[in-house]
């Protein structure tokens, strides 16, 4: 079920199977000058029907959300085989519970998604990549918040601390100052150049007032894709710090990203780890990485999942979540204690029994009854 079913120009929708690729829409859409921004760093692969049940974010979420602000309407199958039709092609729809609304993020709990209504965007006609190199994480933190609130709009806002830097020039060799405590490295976009250039010129005095070492340009296309190298292979990077990485997606409100970070890094001390850490620092939403140096000690590992159960703790009570975008499924399921009460986890096991009464849709995920 991988077919495009429709490109409705004039509602400016798409009508798909769950089984087409996130990429080969992005593609459908870029050829009749429209746009599906959502674009999970899994996009060459992962499925709309899996992005639609992770509810997934991507680099663009800053600017351009999350699956869930693209979802129109779904249909779906319940483990009864009852098809379920919810939400509609129009902009306005207030008639009954959103339970398009309930469909999106519940891992293939409640039921088969299998066919998907999502809205595009006209395409922005220019891009332009930056990256802003800053002394500490801190200070990068600030350029956030304060490019933010004069009014700059980038399409991302990619954070990499020191550790990154570090694995980045030691690993892949890539060219970037060993003194550097973080990263900021995005795309701005628009319709016209002159809105290119605000962006850029807004981004540039923000950083610069927040101590940036430097401010860089993407020269063209290919410099941009240089730029982004560094973003992109953050992950394999920090495998010099260990071959096991218990890797997390935590959120929180973007204002408390500096406070969180600090906090992480002092568990990753307490607990001995190396905790490099990058992410959407537009939308709080950051990867963590607790590093094992040798996954095969189990002490190690268990001193690890006791880290990332602090830094969980620690983010709840600062008003985040356990994931930004990654998901519950089963590892993080022991976790759910942490962010819902009793009665909220009741609340969804009441929710799973009305939609798939017998349990045969993915029992275990999210800690629902397996
Ligand atoms: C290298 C890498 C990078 C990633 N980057 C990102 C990122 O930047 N942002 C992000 O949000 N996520 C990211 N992810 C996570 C993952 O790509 C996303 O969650 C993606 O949306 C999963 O899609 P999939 O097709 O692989 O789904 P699967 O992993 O196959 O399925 C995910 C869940 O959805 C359920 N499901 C799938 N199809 C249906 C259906 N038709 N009906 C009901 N349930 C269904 C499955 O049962 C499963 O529980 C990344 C993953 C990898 C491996």
């Amino acid at each position: 079920m991988n077919k495009i079913l429709e490109i409705d120009m004039q509602n400016m929708v798409a009508v798909v199977q769950p089984g087409l690729i996130n990429m080969d829409l992005q593609n459908a859409a870029a050829e009749v000058g429209l746009m599906y921004p959502p674009d999970p760093a899994s996009e060459a692969y992962s499925t709309l029907g899996g992005n639609v049940s992770e509810n997934a974010g991507g680099m663009r979420a800053a600017k351009y959300g999350i699956t869930k602000d693209y979802v129109m309407a779904l249909r779906a199958v319940r483990s009864n085989g009852d098809i379920i039709r919810a939400g509609k092609r129009t902009i306005k729809d207030v008639a009954g519970y959103n339970i398009a609304g309930i469909l999106i993020a519940s891992e293939g709990t409640l039921a088969v998604l299998t066919e998907i209504t999502l809205k595009l965007i006209p395409k922005p006609k220019y891009t332009k990549g930056y990256m802003g190199i800053f002394p500490s994480v801190d200070d990068a933190m600030n350029a956030v918040f304060k490019s933010l609130a004069l009014g700059a709009n980038p399409v991302a806002m990619e954070f990499m601390d020191a550790l990154v830097v570090q694995a980045l020039k030691e690993k892949l060799g890539v060219d970037l100052p060993a003194e550097a405590g973080a990263l900021l490295i995005g795309d701005v976009d628009g319709n016209v150049p002159e809105e290119v250039a605000f962006q850029l010129e807004t981004l540039e005095a923000s950083f610069k007032a927040n101590n940036a070492q430097s401010f860089i340009v993407a020269r063209d296309e290919a410099h941009r894709n240089e730029l982004w190298y560094a973003r992109r292979n953050a992950s394999p990077a920090i495998t010099i710090f260990g071959n096991k990485k218990l890797n997390e997606d935590i959120s929180v409100p973007r204002s408390m990203l500096p406070k969180a970070l600090e906090n992480i890094y002092a568990i990753g001390k307490k607990y001995n780890f190396k905790v490099p850490c990058f992410g959407h620092a537009g939308d709080g939403n950051i990867h963590v990485n607790v590093m094992v140096e040798d996954g095969s000690d189990e002490e190690a590992l268990h001193r690890g999942h006791q880290a990332i159960e602090e830094i969980f703790q620690m983010v709840v009570d600062m008003g985040g979540t356990l994931s930004g975008e990654h998901g519950i499924g089963t590892s993080k399921a022991p976790f759910m204690g942490i962010a819902f009460n009793d009665m909220e986890i009741q609340l969804f096991k009441d929710i799973k029994k009305s939609f798939d009464p017998n349990n045969i849709l993915n029992p275990g995920k999210m800690g629902l009854p397996n």
